[in-house]
């Protein structure tokens, strides 16, 4: 491919202390691109996505989002922030303000879209995600799925250039699973660029470009899902699908 990948990670490596959570991580992400992360818990999943918008630092290697490098300096990393959005298992939505106030806090605080913009805006994706009706209601009288919709939304509103979800379902009712996964894979469809941490193997197998296995830090194994599902190559990796399928 030509065109300048929107995620460039060169040979990552980060420490917690003595721990090492992410081994000589290098991957492309690139535009319209669906990519599956997966493998068991404490694998580094969370820790990879979250160093693409710098949550956390990394001690090693080159991270470059939209072509702008996150190792220079705190200025590119608030530029980084408002292009990737992030949707996290437990919703994170701010608990004192109405779902409409949530999706318009981040366009008018960090872009400084004026309030009836933001609104329109903001109505827009709550209707995209099918709960405009929610708009004046505070998160907790949401449930669960329409919570983690409001936050799809919300992180939308931002404009991202890419969209990397964390287990989005994993804190879901089993009945509310499907309504979220419907969510991304219209986003998916739409040719949003996404990262998607998750367990659901039907969805990776639907819309995955890639799904890529980790294991102890490291990435074991990247496919497309049908080679990734049918003729995994590493032990490691048909262990893990061994428990998962
Ligand atoms: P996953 O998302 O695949 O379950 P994580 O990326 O959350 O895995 O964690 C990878 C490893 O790094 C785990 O062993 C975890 O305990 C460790 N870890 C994650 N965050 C921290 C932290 N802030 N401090 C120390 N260790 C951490
Ligand atoms: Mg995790």
């Amino acid at each position: 491919m030509t065109a300048d990948p929107i995620v460039r990670m060169v040979n990552v490596e980060k420490w917690f202390g003595e721990f090492q959570a992410l081994r000589n991580i290098s991957l492309d992400v690139h535009k319209g691109e669906k990519i599956v992360l997966c493998g068991p818990s404490g694998s580094g999943k969370s820790t990879l996505i979250r160093c693409i918008n710098q949550l956390e630092k990394i001690e090693q290697g080159k991270i470059r989002v939209n072509g702008i490098e996150l190792t220079e300096g705190k200025q590119n990393v608030e530029t980084i922030r408002q292009e990737v959005g992030m949707v996290f298992q437990q919703f994170n939505l701010f608990p004192h303000l109405t779902v409409l106030e949530n999706c318009m806090l981040a366009p008018t605080k960090v872009r400084k879209a004026s309030k009836a913009d933001a609104a329109a805006t903001a109505m827009r994706f709550l209707e995209r995600v099918k709960i405009p009706e929610q708009a004046e209601k505070y998160p907790a009288q949401l449930s669960g799925g329409q919570q983690q919709r409001v936050a799809i939304a919300r992180a939308l509103c931002m404009s991202p250039k890419i969209m990397l979800f964390d287990e989005p379902t994993s804190a879901l009712d089993p009945e509310m699973v499907n309504e979220v996964l419907d969510t991304m894979t219209d986003l998916a469809q739409e040719g949003m660029t996404m990262v998607v941490v998750t367990h659901e193997m039907g969805f990776a197998r639907k819309v995955a470009d890639r799904v890529i296995f980790m294991d102890r830090g490291e990435i074991v194994e990247t496919a497309d899902p049908e080679t990734f599902f049918t003729s995994p190559q590493q032990e490691r990796t048909k262990t893990f699908l061994g428990q998962v399928m």
